[in-house]
């Protein structure tokens, strides 16, 4: 379970009812019971219920489990598509490891206002599925023009593209590196053009098929991963 704040041995932590529910009505655990909770900063903890109640329960921390995992440093960077593919994306990113996760803006874009904190809630519950113990970074939502202007000297810059590349089994480079994945509408030919010439640049193809924006981004993690990952 994620705790928003940072956790220490001895000192309690109140978790409202969501919590109550998964660890009391779903799991079944009660008073005396132990469960492992960590914070994205201290790491991984076991904790024993000391109360447990509908609205809320009450941890203490005993000791660490495990240190906070130090992630790739691979970041998926991905235009807004509808709401629910988008979360469903951020979800599947922190599962795959991503380190961050930030949402890129183009012309062809049409979704407007992501909703950062729901991103977020879709990444822990994600993280606390697939126990990991650090959580994505969210990126702050930028137009592609700032994404580029902004992009870090020396990180590789895999550009995902329907239209043509190289094919990505010789092709991705290793971290640091940013996945970058078009909207449901691709990316224009004057924006295709651009983030090919920018340094760092690696144009990949994942196949003749034009793939949704949600599962090229699945694909590309999967690939890196599979291919230069931990
Ligand atoms: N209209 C569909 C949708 O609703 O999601 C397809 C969108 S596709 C144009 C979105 C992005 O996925 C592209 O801009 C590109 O980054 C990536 N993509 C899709 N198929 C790909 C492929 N075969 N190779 C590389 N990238 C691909």
């Amino acid at each position: 379970l994620f705790v928003d704040r940072e956790i220490a041995a001895g000192r309690a932590v109140e978790l409202g009812a969501d919590a109550a529910r998964y660890l009391i009505s779903v799991l079944r655990l009660s008073q005396g019971d132990d469960v492992l909770i960590f914070d994205d900063c201290t790491g991984e903890w076991k904790a024993t219920i000391a109360e447990a109640g509908k609205r809320a329960v009450v941890l203490v921390p005993e000791e660490t489990t495990r240190p906070r995992e130090v992630p790739a440093d691979i970041e998926l960077a991905a235009a807004p598509i509808k709401r629910q593919r988008f979360e469903w994306m951020a979800e599947k990113a922190c599962e795959l490891g991503a380190a961050r996760f930030t949402p890129v803006v183009t012309q062809r874009t049409d979704v407007r206002g992501v909703k950062a904190d729901r991103l977020r809630m879709h990444m822990i519950e994600a993280a606390e599925q697939c126990e990991r113990t650090a959580l994505p970074a969210l990126g702050e939502e930028l137009k592609l023009g700032a994404f580029l202007d902004e992009f870090p000297a020396g990180r590789a810059l895999i550009f995902c593209d329907e239209e043509g590349g190289a094919p990505v089994a010789g092709a991705l480079p290793p971290a640091p590196a940013t996945i970058l994945i078009g909207p449901e509408g691709g990316f224009t030919p004057e924006e295709r053009e651009r983030i090919a010439g920018h340094a760092g640049a690696v144009r990949v193809s994942l196949g003749p098929r034009i793939l949704r924006a949600d599962t090229a981004a699945v694909a590309a993690l999967s690939l890196w991963q599979a291919l230069c990952g931990d």
